[in-house]
C-alpha cells in the first residue's frame, strides 16, 4: 500500500510504461491535443530482456509514429533478404513491402526504446521516468487514475479519463484490474537464449536468417553496432535455471545447429548470454471502464515469430486513435475501448495460433518439411511463408486446400515406403486446425469474457 499521497495532479490520459506499446499511445494522443502523462520505472536509456527483430511491417509503424529517422540514425543495417533452412531445404526471399518498405530492421532495444521515448516526449506527452505506480484509483467501479512513487520517494496520485496500462507481461495495471490470469493462454514449447557476436560476415549482413535442426531452431539477425543477435530457442527445458545454465544451454543448442555456428565463424561473442524460459502467450481482457491494456499487458506471442513489437505499437496507435475523441464522454469511451479490444483479438487470433505451432518445440514435422521443399521452387509459396510474418499475407493463404492436397500428395510420394508418419501427422494437423478453429469461434470470437474489477 502505498502512502498518504503528497499531491493530486489531473491528466486526460495517464500511461504506465513507455517502451513500444506506451510511447505509441502517447505519441498519438498528445499530437490528437490530450494531455497525457507517461510512467516509467526505468531510466532511459534503458535495457529489457527482448530480441527486437523489426518486420517490415514493425518498421512501417515506426515510420507512422514518426521515430523511424531516431531509430535509422542508431546504424542497424537494412535486412533486404529472408532466408529459412531446414531438412536440407533453403527458402531464400525477399521482404514484401508495407507502406513502401521493403526491409527488416534489428536494433537493440536500449536504443529502440530510447528514440520512442524521445519521440512521444517530442509529441508532448510528458514522460516521468522513475516513477512505479504501485496502485490504482477507483471512482466506484470506474478506473480513475494511479498513485505512484517518484525519484523523491514520494506519493503521487494521478487522475485521468482512461488508465492505460502499457506495463509489459507483469502488468501492475492488469493484475490491479483483476485482469491477470489470462482467459486463453498455451505454454511455449521452446526456451529463447540469446547472446551478441562482433560480425565479420560482410556478406550475411543484409541477410535476417534462421535455421532448423532437429527440435532446435536458431537465428542470426544483424544488427546495430557492427553486432549480430544470435537467438537459439531449444525446446523448453523444465528444470529450474541454475547459474552457468544459460552459456551451458546456448552453446549446446550452437552445437547442434552446424550452419549456425558456421554462420558466426571468426566472430566473437560480445557480452553474456540472457535466457527467456517458462514463457506462454496469452489474451487477458484488455478493457473496462476508465482502463485498457495495449502491448504485452493484454495480449503475447511466443517470440519465435517476433510480432510484439509491431503490435504493441500499432495497437497502442489504434487505441490512441479510437479514444481521442470520446476521453470527455465515460460511455462513448468505454465503448471505444472494448471496439478497440475486439478487433485485437480478431486480427491477432489467427497469428496466435500460427505462432504456438511454430513454438511447439519440435522437429519439422513431413508436412513442414514438403512446404520448405515445394517454396524452394515455388516463388509465391515462399511470398506467402515471409508474407505471414510482416502480417501482409494470412496463414489462410498457405493453408488452402489446393496447396494442402499438393502437400499431402508430395509427402505421401515421398514417404511411399512406409507412409505412416505422413499419415500421422496429417491426423495431428487436422486435430490442431479443428481446436484452433473451435477457440476462435469461442473463446476468440471477439468479446471476451467479463473478470472481476477491482474496487480497492
Ligand atoms: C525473449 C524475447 C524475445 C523477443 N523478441 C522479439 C522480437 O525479436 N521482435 C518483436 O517484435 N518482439 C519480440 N519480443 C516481444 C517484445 O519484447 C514485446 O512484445 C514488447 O516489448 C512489448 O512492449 P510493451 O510496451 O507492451 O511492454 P514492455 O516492452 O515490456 O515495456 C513495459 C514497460 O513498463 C514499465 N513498467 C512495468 N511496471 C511498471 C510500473 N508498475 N510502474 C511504472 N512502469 C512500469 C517497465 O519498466 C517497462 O519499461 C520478444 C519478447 C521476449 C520475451
Amino acid at each position: 500500500m502505498a502512502g498518504f499521497p503528497a499531491a493530486v495532479e489531473q491528466a486526460d490520459v495517464v500511461v504506465v510504461g513507455a517502451r513500444c506499446a506506451g510511447s505509441a499511445t502517447a505519441a498519438t494522443l498528445a499530437r490528437a491535443g490530450r494531455r497525457v502523462i507517461v510512467l516509467d520505472s526505468a531510466r532511459f536509456p534503458s535495457d529489457t530482456l527482448s530480441t527486437h527483430l523489426l518486420w517490415p511491417a514493425t518498421v512501417a509503424e515506426l515510420s507512422r509514429l514518426g521515430a523511424l529517422d531516431a531509430v535509422s540514425a542508431l546504424g542497424a543495417p537494412a535486412l533486404t533478404h529472408a532466408f529459412a533452412a531446414g531438412s536440407g531445404y533453403t527458402i531464400a526471399t525477399p521482404f514484401p513491402e508495407v507502406d513502401g518498405i521493403g526491409y527488416t530492421l534489428c536494433v537493440r532495444r536500449t536504443g529502440l526504446d530510447h528514440a520512442l521515448v524521445r519521440t512521444a516526449t517530442r509529441a508532448g506527452a510528458e514522460v516521468r521516468q522513475h516513477c512505479r505506480v504501485t496502485e490504482l484509483v477507483w471512482d466506484g467501479v470506474r478506473c480513475a487514475g494511479v498513485r505512484y512513487t517518484g525519484p523523491d520517494e514520494r506519493t503521487v496520485e494521478l487522475r485521468a479519463a482512461l488508465v492505460v496500462g502499457a506495463d509489459g507481461r507483469r502488468s501492475t495495471v492488469a493484475r490491479q484490474v483483476g485482469a491477470e490470469t489470462p482467459y486463453e493462454a498455451e505454454a511455449s514449447g521452446r526456451d529463447c537464449y540469446f547472446a551478441y557476436w562482433r560480425d565479420s560476415a560482410a556478406e550475411w549482413r543484409s541477410t535476417a536468417a534462421q535455421w532448423r535442426v532437429g527440435a532446435d531452431l536458431g537465428t542470426a539477425f544483424p544488427c546495430d553496432d557492427g553486432l549480430v543477435l544470435c537467438l537459439v530457442q531449444p525446446p523448453a527445458d523444465t528444470g529450474k535455471l541454475r547459474p552457468g545454465d544459460a552459456g551451458r544451454r546456448y552453446a549446446a543448442a550452437l552445437d547442434r545447429i552446424p550452419p549456425l555456428r558456421e554462420r558466426l565463424r571468426g566472430c566473437e561473442q560480445a557480452g553474456r548470454v540472457r535466457a527467456a524460459t517458462r514463457i506462454a502467450s496469452y489474451f487477458r481482457r484488455s478493457s473496462g471502464p476508465g482502463w485498457a491494456l495495449p502491448g504485452d499487458s493484454g495480449h503475447f506471442k511466443d517470440p519465435v515469430t517476433a510480432q510484439g513489437i509491431r503490435d504493441a505499437l500499432h495497437y497502442g496507435r489504434l487505441l490512441a486513435e479510437a479514444v481521442a475523441p470520446v476521453l470527455d464522454d465515460p460511455a462513448r469511451l468505454d465503448r471505444a475501448v472494448a471496439a478497440w479490444e475486439r478487433r485485437r483479438v480478431r486480427e491477432c487470433r489467427e497469428i496466435y495460433h500460427w505462432t504456438n505451432r511454430l513454438a511447439r518445440g519440435t522437429a519439422m514435422s513431413p508436412l513442414e518439411v514438403e512446404l520448405y521443399r515445394a517454396a524452394t521452387t515455388d516463388p509465391e509459396l515462399a511470398a506467402v511463408t515471409t508474407g505471414i510474418f510482416s502480417r501482409t499475407r494470412r496463414p489462410a493463404e498457405l493453408y488452402t486446400p489446393a496447396r494442402m492436397a499438393r502437400l499431402t500428395a508430395g509427402a505421401l510420394w515421398r514417404h511411399r515406403h512406409d507412409p505412416r508418419p505422413v499419415l500421422g501427422d496429417i491426423a495431428h494437423e487436422l486435430a490442431v486446425a479443428a481446436r484452433e478453429f473451435r477457440t476462435s469461434c469461442t473463446t476468440l470470437r471477439g468479446t471476451p469474457p467479463v473478470t472481476g474489477t477491482s474496487t480497492a
